[in-house]
């Protein structure tokens, strides 16, 4: 070594070449892109790059495109869910190494802070819903995923990664804002307000406590076609404005134990609290964008709760041995495949359900 050598800065003497990759980014209301991207580097010691090898749309990346979701800016990759490879890890990152297999929580979580040591990881201090929001997400080649020891699952051996997909989100998403909140229970009569992808994952989840009856409302006749093939008891379209009079004839003018919401609009909550039984529960899980009416004159003697909750992916641990077990299948909730390169071509379809009938589209890196 020359003795000169601490005089040269080791960056300017061998400079890192920017590494590119292909990434979908949001660019400001209604306008999107696939572009070359930076690829993600370790900031923090905590975390980690994972290389993608499948991702998917969420109705939720369909409203940041909207400007519905403020936290978002433009230039943001977005996506938060997907399983992947481990590419590389920060210093203090040991549960994982480059080569593991990893499922990505949509919800990153130090595990430390006080909402996380209350297990509402939704509200971590430095994590919450931040992938494909406040920080870049998974619709690209590579994701750098902060607190990865806590939000990064390991990919059991010979698992369905297709499947695993839908633990990034939905299935967590309805089962603890839809079915744990709802407090459904054996023999109870349960309605689920909206049959997309997220009101079908409420719908699997809540056959684990085996509810006597699951009506599912929605106005398309093919999604309320497919909630009949996943178990449901009863359906009834909304179309015509009188759902709840459909409902009351159904359960004998009692209502349901419980309400799940899984649209986010003022009509479907509203709907809920025509449908709800004496002591009953009204679980949102919907984003909603606008006030919606509580009818307290006609509900505040009726001994009912309603609940809210961002989705904390406390369950994914039980959701994963549910899965092992083969209890049941979200293999089911796939209906298209793409490649990354055809992501555009992903959202139109997801974005044209009425017309495609997607529910979970798969898109592979
Ligand atoms: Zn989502
Ligand atoms: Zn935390």
């Amino acid at each position: 070594m020359p003795d000169d050598a601490h005089v040269i800065d080791p960056k300017a003497a061998a400079p890192i070449a920017v590494q590119t990759m292909k990434a979908f980014v949001y660019k400001g209301s209604g306008q999107r892109a696939f572009e070359d991207h930076a690829k993600p580097r370790i900031i923090d010691a905590t975390d980690a790059i994972v290389k993608i090898t499948k991702t998917t749309i969420c109705g939720t990346d369909l409203h940041i495109l909207k400007g519905d979701v403020p936290t978002c800016a433009p230039g943001r990759i977005l996506g938060h869910e997907g399983v992947g490879v481990i590419d590389s890890v920060g210093a203090a990152v040991t549960a994982f190494k480059p080569g593991d297999r990893v499922l990505i929580s949509c919800v990153s979580a130090c595990g430390k802070c006080e909402y996380c040591r209350q297990g509402m990881f939704s509200h971590c201090l430095t994590g919450g819903w931040i992938l494909g929001n406040q920080i870049d997400g998974t619709q690209a080649e590579f994701v750098r995923t902060p607190h990865a020891e806590t939000s990064l699952y390991p990919i059991p051996q010979g698992a369905d990664e297709e499947a695993l997909v839908m633990l990034s989100d939905i299935l967590p998403t309805g089962f603890e804002c839809g079915v744990l909140n709802g407090k459904v229970a054996p023999g109870a009569t349960v309605a689920i307000v909206g049959s997309g992808p997220v009101g079908l994952a409420a719908l699997l989840t809540a056959q684990f406590y085996s509810p006597g009856r699951i009506i599912m409302i929605d106005l398309d006749d093919g999604r309320l076609e497919i909630a009949k093939r996943f178990g449901a008891t009863d359906t009834i379209n909304s179309r015509d404005g009188k759902a709840a009079e459909a409902l009351m004839k159904l359960t004998g003018g009692r209502g349901v134990d419980a309400a799940i919401e899984a649209v986010g609009i003022p009509a479907t909550f509203e709907l809920c609290e025509d449908l709800i039984a004496p002591g009953g529960v009204i679980a949102n899980i919907g984003v909603h964008g606008v006030p919606v009416s509580l009818h307290l004159e006609r509900l505040w003697d009726r001994n009912i709760a309603i609940t809210t909750r961002l989705v904390d992916t406390s369950s994914t641990p039980m959701l994963l041995k549910i899965l092992a077990s083969k209890k049941i299948d979200p293999t089911k909730l796939i209906t298209h495949h793409f490649k990354l390169h055809q992501i555009l071509a992903a959202y139109e379809t997801f974005d044209n359900a009425a017309e495609t009938h997607a529910l979970k589209v798969i898109i592979e890196a």
